[in-house]
């Protein structure tokens, strides 16, 4: 290699925020490893995991980070947030109740990051379409009223679970590069 080449790497935290339960830590196992595991307990110990994508033929590093189990409003530390450049904000659309908390995880996350942060709403458990309390057009508008992208993911059968977390990564990594 000549001495003008430089390698380039790109690492970019992300964060996974929302209720209790609708499956944030699942979507990442699911990323990160492929993984699903149908009783997972609270998140201990493990803080983040990364995952490697092609984009624009450079490989860029996703570096994930879980809540490990402080969904209560307030207990996500400031430290959690700091140096993310994007972040998923995940509810369950079977469980109305953590749609309607949606507004509020925004406004932590709003309080904790700038404007460039790459947002996308994220409506885990669509295999659940019989037990569904949130309908995909409820779920789009909001994000739209928000700026944020919208998807409706599985990580139980993995729909579009690779999909969410590569539109953020290339929203990313076009808003630094
Ligand atoms: P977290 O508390 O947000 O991290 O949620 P978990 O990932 O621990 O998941 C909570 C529960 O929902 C577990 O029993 C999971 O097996 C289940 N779960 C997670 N994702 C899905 C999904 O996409 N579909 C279905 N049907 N269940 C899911
Ligand atoms: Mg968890």
């Amino acid at each position: 290699m000549s001495d003008d080449e430089t390698v380039e790497e790109y690492l970019f935290k992300i964060v996974i925020i929302g209720d209790s339960a609708v499956g944030k830590s699942n979507l990442l196992s699911r990323f990160a490893r492929n993984e699903f595991n149908a009783h997972s307990k609270a998140t201990i110990g493990v803080e983040f995991q990364t995952q490697s994508v092609e984009i624009d033929g450079k490989e860029v590093k996703a570096q994930i980070w879980d809540t490990a189990g402080q969904e209560r409003f307030r207990a996500v530390t400031s430290a959690y947030y700091r140096g993310a450049f994007g972040a998923l904000l995940v509810y369950d659309i079977s469980r109305r109740a953590t749609f309607d908390n949606v507004a509020r995880w925004l406004d932590e996350l709003n309080s904790h990051s700038d404007t460039t942060v790459a947002r996308m709403l994220v409506g885990n458990k669509c295999d659940l379409e019989n037990t569904r309390e949130v309908s995909l057009d409820e779920g789009k508008s909001l994000a739209e009223s928000e700026g944020l992208f919208f998807i409706e993911t599985s990580a139980l059968d993995s729909t579009n679970v690779w999909t969410a977390f590569e539109i953020v990564i290339r929203e990313i990594y076009n808003n630094v590069s």
